[in-house]
């Protein structure tokens, strides 16, 4: 088993699942690190004992200091804070669960002082991946998939004998909560019911990834730098449950699944602590409960954001971090009600044309690409 923690996102919905594996298996954690929730966060503290606790925000990060007084955590701050929590000296595994771009610095920060990485934060994949892969080959350490498709094809990769066995994978993709919508239909959509998701309870950026199926681009782009598997060899199929998590493909066209109610307390205990296994609070799948299984094409003319994420990923260098950027900056535009829902995608897909591939050669190059699609996003909404 691991030894310590180092929690990034520790207050969002996979850092706090995350925690509740810790707390079952008693695994130690060295340093927590959220944006602004204090109030959780200063309980996570009490309840864990860091040595460091990182908070972005500035006023959040006084205030906790003050609560924090009679003990001997270290309180951290801004992007400096959290990249000291990421690469903090006495911790074996960094669990990345932040969300978006902000997540990369500290990822590439925890590579280069050696740490193997859990990774949630999928926005860090798909803008980095150039960097973060090279990077992770260099220091010799372990990017750890968390997300449930990729552990579920980590977990049935396990005991590949060969690279060269593998045919293909498929991500398996519940399809939301507009399932089988027209895009007619799609611009009356409000916010409340893209943040309804039909199996799985996350953050709300990710919720709505799941409704316009942009996070199924970003996971397509994702397995593309886990698995080193060109794009037109990774499949998505819709699959309502949510039980198959993702299945892999072998030369000889037998196919392996990885199966299980669906908690992501599953995946983020692989993460921590493959190869081994170990019990868990997640109840047990019963089969004859859940009846049928079914599989469906997925429709990318409707959900356009998947459309746009094979294109960014086909075109290479620059172009995911742009997909990414765009649609970054507009789900908080939907949320804010100043953009439709089908508008999401028509501005990633804009923003995924626009961007040169160009070369990826730092952290600067990917931060550009992301703030030109950002601009491009607000400049288009006149939201600037
Ligand atoms: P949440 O919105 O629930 O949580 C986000 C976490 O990130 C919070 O702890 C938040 O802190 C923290 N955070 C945000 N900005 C910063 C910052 N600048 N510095 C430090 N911490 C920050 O998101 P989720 O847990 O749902 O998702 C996290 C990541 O995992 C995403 O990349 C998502 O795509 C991925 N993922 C999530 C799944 C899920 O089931 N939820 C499934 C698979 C992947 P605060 O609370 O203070 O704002
Ligand atoms: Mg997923």
């Amino acid at each position: 088993m691991t030894g310590n923690l180092s929690l990034l996102g520790s207050t969002g919905s996979i850092g706090t699942q995350t925690l509740d594996v810790v707390r079952k298996l008693g695994i130690p954690v060295c340093a927590l690190a959220a944006h602004s929730n204090i109030d959780l966060l200063e309980q996570q503290a009490r309840e864990f004992s860091p040595k460091l606790v990182a908070v972005y925000e500035e006023q959040a990060a006084l205030e906790l200091k003050k609560r924090l007084a009679d003990s001997h955590i270290e309180v951290t701050v801004g992007m400096e804070g959290l990249c000291q929590a990421a690469k903090y000296p006495e911790a074996d595994v960094v669990l990345n669960a932040v969300v978006g771009m902000v997540g990369l610095q500290p990822t590439l920060e925890a590579i280069e002082a050696q740490k193997n990485v859990a990774l949630a934060n999928k926005e860090t994949l798909v803008a980095g991946g150039t960097l973060v892969m090279e990077k992770a080959k260099q220091k010799g350490i372990k990017i750890l998939p968390v997300d449930s498709e990729h552990s579920a094809i980590f977990q049935c990769l396990q005991g590949c004998p060969t690279p060269k066995a593998l045919n293909r994978l498929i991500l398996t993709a519940s399809g939301g909560p507009f399932f089988g919508k027209t895009r007619e239909e799609l611009k009356q959509v409000t916010p409340q019911q893209a943040l309804k998701h039909p199996n799985w309870n996350m953050g709300a950026k990710v919720t709505i990834d799941s409704a316009t199926m942009m996070n199924k681009g970003l996971e397509l782009m994702e397995a593309f730098w886990l698995f080193s598997m060109p794009v037109d060899r990774i499949d998505i199929v819709v699959h309502r449950e949510s039980i198959v998590h993702s299945l892999i493909e072998y030369q000889d066209h037998s196919m392996i699944a990885q199966m299980g109610v669906p908690d992501m307390r599953i995946p983020i205990q692989y993460a921590i602590t493959w190869p081994e296994r170990y019990p868990s609070p997640v109840e047990q799948l019963d089969l004859t409960k859940v009846g049928s299984l079914t599989f469906y094409s997925p429709d990318e003319e409707t959900f356009t954001c998947l459309r746009a994420c094979k294109k960014a990923i086909r075109k290479g260098g620059l172009a995911p971090a742009a997909a990414n950027g765009a649609n970054e900056t507009a789900v908080p535009l939907f949320l804010q009600g100043k953009i439709s829902f089908p508008d999401i995608g028509c501005l990633v897909e804009q923003a995924v044309e626009r961007q040169e591939a160009g070369t990826v050669s730092c952290l600067e190059d990917i931060l550009q690409a992301d703030n030109a699609a950002r601009a491009f996003v607000l400049d288009s909404v006149g939201a600037r």
